[in-house]
């Protein structure tokens, strides 16, 4: 695979995209995370994609992701082009992971959560990553078993831009150190698959929840070495509890399977779009999602999206 087996890129033109894991059903926090990305990218008259982050098979529950699309689509909130499946991926990930390795920067490690836990010095930060200490970077024990094959991170900051949150700098050893590509039982991680997925659609707009944040850099760091292009970011404020704690992503769930999005669908849009400080105009509460959605597209405004997730969506 090449650097010109992209689909669909283009300098010139957004690509933005939403990527639900079809392990649950979409909630307030998805919801703004779908129409936040949907503006940016339609605002500048770019594409906007969905993919389906199904990787991690174990957790995914039968007729979610019809689920996720029919709500989507209840919205008006109506992807460009095939919908991706990490599950399709496979391959890719496959061919990227072992550039990685044939450059020296992969190591296998035999050693488990416990005993990384164990030795980690700092309390564990928010993504729930303990900071690996690089145990089996030395190489690998005979009688070792693989638990998984880890990259090398770089003793310097990596640092970013993200719109709404400014100049971001992450030491990576701190964070999370070496991290995990491919779990032993060969499962490809979240940060490599996000990686090369968003690099084969031409993503060029990341907008997300917040809670992702902390991952940026570990995938900058991977596009880097992987020589793809950095996309831009805009984390979004996460929805949060009256009592400004986290919701889980059990509360607050929107589907179309549950029944509770049909005839709800505009309350619940205005809601979003409110959660991110775009001002609409009284006449269009009455209007349809796709009328709502087309008025937003053209007068969003990134600057209006407010510091802080301090309000519940619907
Ligand atoms: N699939 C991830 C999630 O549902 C989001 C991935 C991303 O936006 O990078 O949390």
């Amino acid at each position: 695979m090449s650097a010109d087996n992209r689909e669909g890129h283009s300098d010139r033109h957004v690509v933005g995209r939403f990527a639900p894991s079809p392990t649950g059903a979409l909630h307030t926090g998805s919801l703004v995370a779908a129409v936040g990305s949907y503006l940016m990218a339609k605002h500048s008259g770019g594409r906007w994609l969905l993919r389906l982050d199904d990787l991690d098979t174990q957790r995914q529950i039968p007729g979610m992701a019809d689920d996720i699309m029919r709500t989507l689509e209840s919205f008006g909130l109506l992807w460009d082009g095939e919908v991706a499946r990490q599950s399709g991926h496979l391959k890719e990930y496959q061919y990227f992971f072992e550039s990685l390795q044939q450059a020296g920067m992969v190591y296998q490690c035999g050693c488990s959560r416990k005993e990384i836990a164990r030795s980690a010095s700092a309390p564990h930060n928010e993504d729930d990553c303990i900071p690996y200490l690089g145990t089996c970077r030395g190489g690998a024990k005979e009688d070792m078993v693989t638990r998984s094959w880890r990259v090398i991170v770089p003793e310097e900051e990596i640092c970013f831009s993200d719109h709404r949150k400014g100049r971001l700098c992450q030491m990576l050893p701190a964070v999370c150190g070496d991290f995990i590509l491919k779990r032993g039982d060969g499962e490809f991680a979240y940060q490599l698959a996000v990686v090369v997925d968003d690099y084969l659609a031409g993503v060029n707009q990341v907008v997300r929840g917040e809670d992702l944040l902390a991952s940026t850099p570990r995938q900058i760091y991977l596009q880097r070495l992987l020589g793809f292009p950095e996309p831009e970011y805009c984390h979004l404020p996460l929805v949060v509890g009256p009592d400004g704690s986290k919701l889980s992503k059990r509360d607050h769930l929107i589907s179309h399977q549950l029944g509770n999005v049909v005839g709800r669908d505009q309350e619940l849009l205005i809601a979003t779009l409110r959660f991110l400080g775009q001002n609409l105009p009284q006449e269009l509460v009455d209007c349809s999602c796709s009328d709502i959605l087309e008025w937003s597209v053209s007068h969003f405004k990134r600057v209006q999206i407010p510091d802080h997730g301090d309000a519940v969506a619907a």
